[in-house]
């Protein structure tokens, strides 16, 4: 099977942050001409050239997951997997079948303890395998503390980073 490539996508150079270029989140990079490519793709930073989305890496993800047709970024991150919605698209993630693919993955996911978040904006959802946690904005000095039964998650809630971090090393 022949290796996917971006072809006329772009997305990434939008909804991703680039710190090496002070790119926040959500705006195209100024050296992004949309639906062509990099203006500056052999001097692009190292953040660029070692990104690559779970639709070019992974076949789990039929071809109606391309970025430039789902308008949805997915990106492996250190909890599981993030997805990232065009904000000029907000509900892209609840259309079918992304909908009921993205459920199908938390549950798998569940199983693993990998959690499945969508992203528009700075609004964060935390899907599980049996409900969407709506959290809002989710600001840097924030993390998402999820509330576990065994495996299953029944709550989920936004705390500062260094509030989160006394509790887990048992501070008060
Ligand atoms: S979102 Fe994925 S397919 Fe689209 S340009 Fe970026 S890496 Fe390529
Ligand atoms: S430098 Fe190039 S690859 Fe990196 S975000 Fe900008 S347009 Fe995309």
């Amino acid at each position: 099977m022949s290796e996917r490539s971006c072809g006329d996508c772009t997305l990434c150079c939008k909804v991703m942050a680039v710190e090496a270029l002070g790119k926040p989140a959500d705006s195209w990079c100024s050296h992004c001409k949309p639906g062509r490519g990099c203006l500056t793709y052999e001097t692009r930073p190292e953040e660029c050239r070692h990104y690559s989305c779970l639709w070019l890496t992974d076949r789990w993800f039929g071809e109606h997951w391309k970025p430039s047709r789902s308008k949805l970024v997915l990106t492996l991150s250190k909890d599981g997997i993030e997805i990232r919605c065009d904000p000029g698209f907000p509900d892209a993630w609840h259309k079918e079948p992304f909908r009921s693919e993205i459920a199908r993955l938390a549950q798998a996911g569940e199983a693993e303890d990998l959690t499945v978040l969508v992203i528009v904006g700075q609004r964060m959802t935390l899907v599980t395998a049996t409900r969407e946690f709506d959290l809002g904005v989710v600001g840097p000095g924030e993390r998402i503390v999820r509330e576990l039964e065994g495996r299953s998650v029944v709550g989920a809630t936004v705390v500062k980073t260094s509030i989160a971090k006394d509790a887990a090393e048992g501070g008060d």
